[in-house]
């Protein structure tokens, strides 16, 4: 059983949360208002390493949680609210 720590509810089971996403910065080469929303929304880099996600702790608090993860152990290294 995987574990996020929430800030506002403690250590809960991975279940409760909704993944949203990476959390990354779309590239300047992409101008178009729409293409941008669409990049942000659909477009990942999945990185074997460090990546920062956001998760909506669905069954607890209901807030959005900025997590880093290294992808490649599987491990959360902090959760910011
Ligand atoms: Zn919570």
């Amino acid at each position: 059983m995987l574990w996020l720590d929430c800030p506002h509810c403690g250590r809960r089971p991975l279940d409760e949360f909704s993944f949203g996403g990476e959390r990354r910065s779309v590239p300047d080469s992409i101008t178009d208002a729409d293409e941008r929303d669409f990049d942000e929304v659909w477009v990942f880099e999945n990185p074997d390493g460090l990546t920062t996600e956001r998760w909506f702790h669905a069954a607890g608090c209901r807030r959005w949680l900025t997590v880093r993860r290294d992808t490649a152990i599987d491990q959360v290294v902090d959760v910011v609210p």
